[in-house]
Parts: structure tokens; sequence; C-alpha cells
């Protein structure tokens, strides 16, 4: 770590304004620029990135947030304490209007395994205080608590689950995608989206992604601990494939949509420089060790995935059994299969978008077509991959469908031979809108799923390197604000044991 200066030892705190010390000035010459929050991410045992946008106006049509042409120096500090009386890195970071004046720096030299905080000074304002943490060292295993959402429309309803989340006190939090989404506004709803219309160039996803960012509440989860984050579909466009659109409107160059939407979201995620987009191609899908505890595998389902078989929905669909279909794209597939024999850590944790295991709708053998179920042959390769490595510990993490749900990963599904891995499926953080606890959609067609809920939430996980605590945290409604969270269901996963247990 690098030496505390002089001046922060005697004085401590922001009432000495100095070199290292973050003061306001007198003289501000334009608004508060701090309105989208500040957020972390991507955390490895030396350092992690933090994030901000200068954007005085955030909802400006233009995109640009308020900001001029002109670049802007933005002094950031990383300290042991809230009170920054122990700044350990300091720097400038040089904020462009090419990048809507978004920040991310990726900070290094820190120590393993502990917590840090972290603030940015710009245009004479000082931005809130961000906590984050640093990965442990590699060759230890601390416990690890781990929450993971996904899906959160910002018009279905309120953040509440992004608070509750941040007073979880989290190490880590996994977003699954679904972050934003591009629809017109609704005039049914609690919230209304801006733009009004479907956002399909770059001003239009850089005002919606503002949107989101100033939600208090998803602005307490960002502060709260280091995000690691994977985009789902409505980040572009529902159920796009690759290159292929969804729908012919709004019309226009769907590559050129994809660029907008890709670059959009790299400069609102606390992402590293690794993962900017070049056009319409961004490198999303990547490793972060949680020293010898876990692996979390982040997956991109949509840039790289052939079209829906026979069209969207829920159908049977014989092509979707094609082997040569793939929803990772061959590249990602041999890269995940070949981080996971290295046996990185005790647990291989897969954090991606769509449902993994068999659900069959009914007993002629519908399935979902935007799911795994759509692309069979691409999931047994993983399956027998993972299984024939001699793994044991492989753990999907999914969002997208709205609901709660848990599943034991069968090598067959249909003779329900064998379970090889276990599947935990996030509800919305709003997507949906009000849930029905009441509701039950577990059939006998699918015995390996085990659990099904109706309600908004997140799931909260405590992993040691002997088991896995699971509890799925939901809030009764999202229509109106701060309802409490509660634990409507627990499993445990044991090392070594794959599959659910009862707690
Ligand atoms: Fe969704
Ligand atoms: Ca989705």
């Amino acid at each position: 770590m690098s030496p505390l200066t002089r001046r922060t030892l005697i004085a401590g705190g922001i009432a000495s304004a100095g070199v290292t010390v973050l003061a306001p000035s007198s003289a501000n010459a334009i608004a508060y620029p701090f309105t989208l929050g500040v957020a972390s991410g991507e955390p490895a045992p030396d350092g992690f990135v933090i994030w901000t946008r200068l954007a005085p106006s955030p909802l400006n049509v233009d995109g640009l947030g308020g900001m001029s042409s002109a670049n802007a120096a933005v002094d950031w500090q990383v300290a042991t304490d809230q009170r920054f009386t122990q700044v350990v890195r300091s720097g400038t970071f040089t904020a462009t209007q090419a990048w809507a004046h978004s920040v991310h720096v990726e900070v290094t030299g820190l120590a393993a395994g502990r917590e840090y905080f972290y603030r940015f000074r710009a245009l004479g304002y000082i931005s809130p205080v961000g906590r984050a943490v640093t990965a442990p060292a590699v060759g230890t295993s601390p416990a690890l608590t781990m929450l993971f959402t996904s899906c959160s429309h910002y018009e279905a309803g309120y953040f509440t689950a992004y608070r509750r989340m941040a007073e979880e006190n989290p190490h880590l939090i996994l977003h699954l995608g679904d972050y934003i989404y591009e629809g017109a506004a609704s005039t049914t709803n609690v919230r209304k989206h801006a733009p009004t219309v479907e956002i399909d160039d770059l001003a239009d996803y850089r005002v919606r992604h503002a949107q989101y960012k100033g939600d208090v509440d998803l602005q307490a989860a960002h502060a709260a601990a280091p995000w690691l984050v994977v985009w789902d579909d409505h980040e572009v466009e529902n159920n796009y494939a690759n290159l292929i659109r969804n729908d012919s409107s709004p019309a226009g160059d769907f590559r050129a949509r994809r660029a907008a939407a890709y670059k959009a979201y790299y400069e609102h995620m606390p992402l590293r420089a690794a993962q900017a987009p070049v056009a319409e191609n961004m490198q999303l899908y990547r490793r972060v060790r949680w020293g010898s505890l876990a692996t979390f595998h982040m997956l991109d389902t949509r840039q790289y995935r052939d079209d829906q078989a026979c069209g969207d929905g829920t159908k049977v669909c014989p092509d979707a059994d094609d082997p040569t279909r793939t929803l990772t794209g061959a590249a990602q597939e041999t890269w995940l299969l070949d981080g996971m024999r290295q046996k990185l850590g005790t647990w291989d944790f897969l954090g991606q978008q769509v449902f993994f295991a068999q659900k069959l709708a009914s007993a002629d053998g519908a399935k979902s077509m935007d799911s795994w179920d759509g692309y069979t042959a691409n999931r047994d390769r993983l399956q027998r991959g993972w299984d024939s490595a001699g793994l044991r510990n492989t753990v999907v993490l999914t969002g997208d469908v709205h609901r709660s749900w848990a599943s034991n990963l069968m090598s067959n599904y249909n003779t329900q031979d064998k379970i090889i891995g276990t599947e935990l499926v996030t509800t919305s953080v709003t997507s949906g809108g009000d849930g029905n606890a009441a509701d039950n959609a577990l059939s006998s067609l699918n015995p390996h799923v085990k659990f099904y809920k109706n309600l908004r939430g997140y799931v909260r996980t405590v992993t040691t390197s002997t088991q896995m605590a699971v509890d799925f945290r939901c809030v009764d409604r999202v229509t109106a604000r701060d309802y409490p969270v509660k634990t409507v269901k627990s499993y445990v996963v044991q090392a070594g044991n794959p599959g659910l247990q009862a707690p």
C-alpha cells in the first residue's frame, strides 16, 4: 500500500483540503454532477473497479447528461475508513464526452480480502461514499456472502429489493441481466420510462440507463458492495439473438442498435477496460476468482447464440435438439469448460441469464425456446464436460424468468439419472409487478425442479468450503414502497454432494 501523506495523518478527514483530500470548492460552475451515484465491481485480490458518471442533467435528451464537450478531471480516493482519514490510493481520471463522461478506475495495490471505501471529486463537488471489497487471496477460503438478482423493470415497481440487498452488507452482488428494459413508456404502471419511446439509439440508451441509475434504492445497492454484471436481452431488445432482431420496430440497422446499447451498458457499469465495446462487439464473459473458495464464470448467452429454434415462445420443437445449435458460441463453450477443468476453487458458480435445467411445459414436450431447452446439445456438452472432469460443486445462477426456482441438474432429465449440479434461479427486482404467493407452477413433469415462488426479490448465499446456505428473499409488493424482505425458502448445498438439501 502507498504510505499515508503526512497531511492526512496529522489532520485527518476532509476538513484539511489538500492534494489527497477531497474538498468542495467554493464556486460551483454547474449543478451537482453525481446524480447517478457511485459503484464498484470486478473485485480482485489487489483491487476493483470504481465507477461514476458526471451527469448534472441526467435526462437531457441528447444523452450527454448536461456536460459540455470538454474533458473533466475526476479525482478519486480509496481509504480504509469511511471518514477517509487513511487514504491508501488516489488519482485523477479524465472523463470524456466520447464515453458520456463516465469514470472507470481500475484500482490496484490494495490488500486482499478486506473492505475499502471510495469517493470522487469533480467540478467542485464530492460524490457519495461507496463501499467495496477486495477478493480474498488465492489459497484462502473465507466465508462469502453473495446476493444475486435480475430483471429490474423501472416501471413495474419500486426497487425495494435493491434497498434490502444494500442492508444485507454483502461481500458481492451479482446482476444476471435485464438491468434495464428497452420498451416504450406505459401509461398503466407505477413509474414511467424516459424517454417515452422504445429506445434504439445511443442517446436513448444513455437516458434510459441514467433514469435507472437515478433511483436511490439502486444507488444504495451499488454503493454497498462490488457488483458482477452480465446482460440478458432487454439491455438491447427483447429476445434478440446475436445480430438477429426480435421484430422490425423500430426500423433501422440492428448492428448499429446493438453497438449503441452495448456502449451505453459499458458506460453505466463498473466494468474493466477489457470489457469496453468495439462497435457491436463486447467481451462480457469473464472469470472472477474468489480466493480458493469459488470461481465465478460470468456468461454471455445473447451475443453469440443461434436464433431461437422454431421462433420464440414455448413449443414442441425437435430442432431445439440439433447438435449444431449453440447458446454460448463455440469459443465461450471451450473457454468455460477449460476454466472449470482448472479447478481453481472449491465451487464453480456459473452466473448467467436463462433457465438451465430442462423444464417441460406439457407432456408432449413443449419447452421454452429462449432458454437452454432451446439449445439442449450445448447444455449436454457442458454438463458432461464438468461431470467427466469430476467437478461436484457446480452451481448455476440464473435470472430472466421473474420467479424464484430451484432445481437439481441431472445428467439425464428424462430418466432422472444422477444429480450433477444445482441451479438457483433468482426472481426479479420488479419485473412482473406484485407477485402471487399462492401461485404454484411445480409439475410432476419435472421432478428435479423442487421450488417455485412468484414474489419479487433476490437470493442470498453464504458459502464456505464445506457448504452453501441459500435463502430466497422476497417482498410482498413492489407497487408500493418500502416493504420488508423475508426468507420464503432455504436450502443447503453441500460441497461434494450436488443438489438441494433441506437446511
Ligand atoms: Fe426480464
Ligand atoms: Ca430476459
